[in-house]
């Protein structure tokens, strides 16, 4: 079994209807043999990539398609909370992302606490976008893993993803994290071209992912961010790494159904 937990509905250079990508997407899905994926909203209006309503309509009825929720720090009020309350009691919504570094917002914000009260309640991840944005080093510094460190530290309840192992300074995000059980890590853009070359090399990816499993065996989920990355490359990536097949299925799929209340 394959989990993507990592995904989005958008389209790239080429446009595209939601729907036709939600049908590409599922193709994809069966050619990979990939039995579920986890979609993540874009937390402002994009007109090439899913928000929070687009996206409910879109997964709505698809039993192997899951959703995350997203809202802008602005958003976040009584109505919105109480949406994203129901979303996570019916487990329309299966988690939480943040994206420090696209917003100049920190992790730590505290305009964050009642999401993170309602992650606690419900259960479910708070999932953290880090690293640089191509061609923007700079942004960085809103997602840097010492303050999700304060954090993990501050809430040992809550369950937090960080998302693209705050890419290419893969060391320093390794070693911020070390010690917090609460702390997971999902796959997501790793197997990039662009990825692979800042970060140091294909060898220093799969090293990074071999010490972290190993440091933990439930702390790494697998993802792709598709449609920005391949599924295959990703695929190949953690069948190529040197561990054991027990350790593969758990980063495919078995610490993504421990994390996430994937059914329907
Ligand atoms: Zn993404």
């Amino acid at each position: 079994m394959i989990i993507d937990s990592h995904l989005h509905i958008s389209y790239l250079k080429k446009q595209k209807t939601f729907t036709t990508i939600k049908r590409d997407l599922l193709n994809l899905m069966t050619k990979n043999k990939v039995d579920y994926a986890i979609v993540i909203p874009d937390n402002v209006p994009n007109p090439q990539c899913a928000d929070l309503d687009e996206l409910s309509k879109l997964v709505k009825n698809e039993k192997k398609l899951f959703m995350i929720a997203t809202l802008a720090i602005t958003k976040i009020n009584k109505s919105n909370l109480a949406r994203i309350d129901t979303m996570f009691k019916e487990k329309e919504a299966i988690g939480f992302k943040i994206f420090p570094g696209h917003d100049p917002i920190y992790p730590t914000d505290k305009r964050w606490l009642p999401i993170i009260l309602l992650c606690q309640k419900y259960k479910l991840p708070f999932i953290i976008h880090t690293g640089v944005n191509s061609g923007h080093p700079e942004v960085a510094k809103y997602n840097d893993p010492k303050y999700i460190r304060d954090l993990a530290l501050k809430f040992p309840k809550l369950k937090i993803i960080i998302a693209h192992y705050f890419w290419p300074k893969l060391d320093y995000c390794f070693e911020m994290t070390e010690g917090l059980p609460n702390v997971y890590f999902d796959t997501s853009a790793l197997a990039d071209p662009e990825v692979i070359k800042d970060s140091g090399g294909i060898k220093k990816i799969k090293d990074i992912l071999v010490k972290t499993i190993k440091r933990r065996q439930d702390s790494i989920i697998y993802g792709t961010d598709w449609p920005i990355c391949s599924f295959e490359k990703h695929i190949n990536l953690i069948k190529a790494l040197p561990i054991s097949n027990e350790l593969k299925k758990d980063i495919f799929f078995r610490n993504s159904l421990k994390l996430f209340p994937i059914k329907k």
